[in-house]
């Protein structure tokens, strides 16, 4: 009998309720096939939660989750909730409550995925940024309202303790991929928090002999995804430049539609989460049409973290087949509706 883990699945909204049974589905057929099992804890969380009691999360909710492996989530949002109370009802709280700090994205240009890039070029990158401090901080102010001289200011806070633990998961990561990591700056206009970026990445790196670690400016960085984006591989950014450069880089990879994401807590003392980048997609969802490459994706990130790399493994090389013998949604040309594509899938895990 192998390991046993409790899943959290949040499905949401919009098409989070059509890609996020594609992930379950695909993670129970991989359970059989590598002895393990999942309990899923289903949570109808999200938008509909807040028309009915004016809270995305219910007040308990992340205590209930608290004991959790881990959480799936599909996407949460609608047309007509403001988009700050799905971040801050509900992304937020869970990111900080469980100190999910890394933000980990990757994007890989796949057979089958027509990418905006130049003639072969190829990408296959690991964004790792900064989940939980840096530009993103409540702390500034708005200052002589509608005077001439009026101003406003944000702070940006950076730790040792920020700073060296997201450059030694990237370190970490580093030595399981090429060994180079790329971290983003910009030294020379952000004289104070950006020199300190440097200096402890610089230090926490030299821990990691296998590693070697070049800082680049985060203007130079964003041109290098595009131009020469195979001098890639992992790259370190703080919760801003992370947030632009993988946004970016899924771009470059060729659809939304392929893009997950993690937000995790390394050590493991609370559960981490796991997401397609995409949202609810109101314009699509219900029509069955919906890419669950991204939220299978997001599956297999969770058995890596759980410790089943090689179900991850499998799961990969499944939905990269299905794609490369041009199984497409129709985000990417094809005609695949999101079951096809699943069935694709869960045909070739049960093989
Ligand atoms: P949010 O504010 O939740 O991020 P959004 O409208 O900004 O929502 P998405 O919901 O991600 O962004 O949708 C952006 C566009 O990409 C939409 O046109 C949507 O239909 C398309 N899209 C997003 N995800 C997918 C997917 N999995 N399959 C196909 N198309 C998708
Ligand atoms: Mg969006």
């Amino acid at each position: 009998m192998g390991a046993s883990y409790t899943v959290d699945v949040i499905p949401g909204d919009g098409i989070g309720q059509e890609v996020t049974p594609a992930a379950t589905a695909c993670v129970d057929a991989l359970a059989e096939r590598h002895d393990f099992t999942i309990e899923w804890r289903d949570r109808d969380w999200g938008s509909d939660h807040y028309r009915s009691t004016g809270r995305m999360l219910p007040v308990d909710g992340l205590e209930q989750m608290a004991d959790a492996d881990a959480i799936l989530l599909g996407a949460v949002g609608d047309v007509d909730i403001p988009d700050d109370v799905t971040l801050w009802g509900l992304l937020i709280p869970i990111r900080r409550e469980f100190d999910q700090y890394i933000n980990l994205r990757p994007s890989r240009t796949l057979p089958g995925v027509p990418s905006p890039l130049a003639g072969d070029k190829k990408l296959d990158v690991v964004v790792v940024r900064e989940n939980v401090e840096g530009e993103y901080s409540e702390i500034g102010g708005r200052f002589r309202r509608g005077q001439p001289d009026e101003l406003a200011l944000q702070e940006a806070i950076f730790t040792r303790k920020g700073v060296s633990r997201v450059t030694r998961f990237a370190a970490q990561l580093a030595t399981e991929r090429s060994g180079r990591l790329v971290s983003a700056t910009k030294s020379n206009g952000i004289i104070h928090t950006m020199p300190f970026w440097d200096e402890v990445a610089r230090e926490t790196v030299a821990e990691f002999p296998g590693v070697t670690l070049e800082k680049v400016l985060v203007d130079a960085l964003a041109a290098r995804v595009v131009l020469a984006p195979d001098s890639l591989d992992v790259v370190v950014a703080s919760n801003l430049f992370g947030d632009i450069l993988s946004d970016l880089a899924a771009a470059v990879a060729g659809s939304l539609g392929v893009a997950p994401s993690a937000n995790l807590n390394p050590e493991r003392e609370h559960p981490s989460l796991f997401e397609p980048v995409h949202g609810s997609a109101p314009d699509i969802a219900g029509k069955g049409v919906a890419n669950p490459v991204a939220a299978i994706w997001a599956g297999g990130m969770m058995l890596r973290h759980l410790g089943q790399p090689e179900a991850a493994d499998t799961l990969e090389a499944a939905f990269g087949a299905v794609l490369a013998e041009g199984t497409r949604t129709r985000d990417l040309g094809g005609t695949a509706s999101t079951t096809d594509f699943t069935d694709a899938v869960l045909a070739r895990l049960r093989k």
